[in-house]
C-alpha cells in the first residue's frame, strides 16, 4: 500500500479568533462521518493496528504499540513534559474513538535515543534527517522561519515569515498485506511497512502545556492555577494511568483550554514600526506550546485529515459545526483540532465524530479481510 502523503500544520503569522465549543455528548448526533482518509488508509493508525491484533489474521504487529519519542538538542521543552503529553494525546484520541484503560494499557512509552522503524510509531523533535535515517520515512521538511516586515497597505505595517511556517508533520505509516492470488480478499499476513510518524519542527522554541495555558490570557486565573497544579502533579506521577491522564483531559476541556499563540511574534509586533524593521530577514524561532500541535499530529497518526481542507479522497459529512462547500463538494469545519483554527488543548465534537467514523470504517474493512 503506497504510504499517504504527509500532512502538516502550518502557522499563519495573523492574530487567531479565539473559539470555544460546548462539549456535547458524543451520542446527540447520529451522522458520524467527518474528515478522515479511506478506508484502506487507516489500517496502520493505532486503533488499525490494535484491531488488526485482534483480528485473528496472521500478522508479525506484536501484541500492543510501541511508541518512541525522541527529542535531541532542545533544552526548554523536557523530555518528561514531550512524553507526558505525548500520552495525553493518544489518551485523547483514544477516548475520543470509544476505547478505554485496557487498549490504553496496550501502549508502551519509550523514551529512546534511537527510534528505529521496529516501532509502530515516532515521535520526534529533533533534526528531521536524522529520524529518517532511522526509520526510513523521508524527512519532513521544516524551514527555519525568517520575517520580513514592512508596509501592509497604506496605514499599516507588519511583519510576516516568508513561505509561512511549518510546526509539524504527521502520517499513519503503513503495512504490508499477504494474501493468495485466488483470493485477494482474505489477507494471509499483515506487517508493518512503516511507522506512524509525528514531527515537531526544531525550529520552534516550544513551550509545556503548562506555560502555553499560563502565557494564554483568555484563560482565567483560576482555571490556570487548577490545571497548573494538576500539570505538575502528572509530571510528577510514575503511573500516569489512563483515568488519571483522562481526568487532566476533561479539565482542559471543560475549561474550553487553548494555546497562547506565538509569543515570540507577539513581543515583535508590539515594538514601534522602526524597531521592528529591523527584524527583516533575521531568523526567528515562534515560541509557543506544543501541545495543540502534538494533538493535530497524533490525529493525523489516527487517520483524521483537515477539517477545514480536506483531501478530495477523504471523507465528510455533516455535524453541528461543518458546513456544505460546494467548490470542494464536501463538509468542511475549522471548529476542529483538524483545522488550522484556534489551538485547541482539547478535542472538539468533530474530533470525536471524525475518529468515531474511522474507527468504523477500520472496524469494517479488518473484518471484509478476514
Ligand atoms: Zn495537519
Amino acid at each position: 500500500m503506497p504510504s499517504r502523503s504527509r500532512l502538516l500544520i502550518t502557522l499563519s503569522l495573523s492574530s487567531l479568533a479565539v473559539t470555544t465549543v460546548s462539549c456535547r455528548d458524543r451520542n446527540s448526533l447520529s451522522v458520524v462521518k467527518y474528515a478522515h482518509a479511506g478506508s484502506s488508509q487507516l489500517l496502520s493508525t493505532p486503533i488499525g493496528r490494535l484491531g488488526l491484533q485482534d483480528s485473528g489474521i496472521t500478522h508479525s504487529l506484536g501484541n500492543g504499540l510501541n511508541i518512541c519519542v525522541r527529542k535531541y538538542g532542545v533544552n526548554q521543552y523536557s523530555d518528561k513534559s514531550l512524553l507526558l503529553e505525548t500520552k495525553l494525546a493518544h489518551a485523547m484520541w483514544l477516548k475520543a474513538a470509544g476505547y478505554g484503560a485496557n487498549e490504553f494499557s496496550r501502549l508502551k512509552f519509550t523514551v529512546s535515543e534511537s527510534c528505529t522503524k521496529e516501532f509502530a510509531s515516532v515521535i520526534a523533535l529533533e533534526h528531521p534527517e536524522i529520524t529518517a535515517q532511522a526509520t526510513g520515512d523521508n524527512a519532513g521538511q521544516f524551514n527555519e522561519p525568517k520575517l520580513s516586515c514592512g508596509p501592509r497597505g497604506a496605514t499599516a505595517y507588519g511583519c510576516s515569515s516568508d513561505g509561512g511556517i511549518t510546526l509539524g508533520w504527521g502520517t499513519p505509516g503503513s503495512l504490508n498485506y499477504s494474501y493468495l492470488a485466488d483470493n485477494p480478499k482474505k489477507w494471509t499476513k499483515v506487517a508493518s511497512a512503516a511507522p506512524s510518524m509525528v514531527r515537531l519542527s526544531p525550529y520552534v522554541d516550544w513551550q509545556s502545556l503548562e506555560d502555553g495555558v499560563h502565557a494564554n490570557s483568555e484563560i482565567s486565573d483560576e482555571a490556570k492555577t487548577k490545571i497548573s497544579a494538576a500539570y505538575q502533579e502528572l509530571l510528577n506521577d510514575n503511573e500516569q494511568t489512563f483515568d488519571v491522564l483522562g481526568n487532566f483531559n476533561n479539565l482542559l476541556g471543560e475549561n474550553g483550554v487553548t494555546m497562547a499563540g506565538d509569543q515570540e511574534f507577539s513581543a515583535i509586533m508590539k515594538q514601534s514600526a522602526p524597531d521592528r524593521e529591523t527584524f527583516s530577514g533575521r531568523a526567528y524561532r515562534p515560541r509557543q506550546a506544543a501541545f495543540h500541535t502534538l494533538i493535530h499530529e497524533v490525529g493525523h497518526t489516527f487517520g483524521l485529515t483537515h477539517a477545514d481542507n480536506p483531501g478530495q479522497g477523504d471523507i465528510t459529512g455533516p455535524s453541528a459545526t461543518t458546513v456544505f462547500d460546494p467548490s470542494r463538494n464536501q463538509y468542511v469545519t475549522k471548529m476542529s483540532s483538524m483545522a488550522y483554527g484556534a489551538p485547541y488543548g482539547f478535542l472538539t465534537e468533530d474530533d470525536r465524530l471524525g475518529v468515531t467514523a474511522a474507527d468504523s470504517a477500520i472496524r469494517a474493512e479488518i473484518a471484509s479481510h478476514r
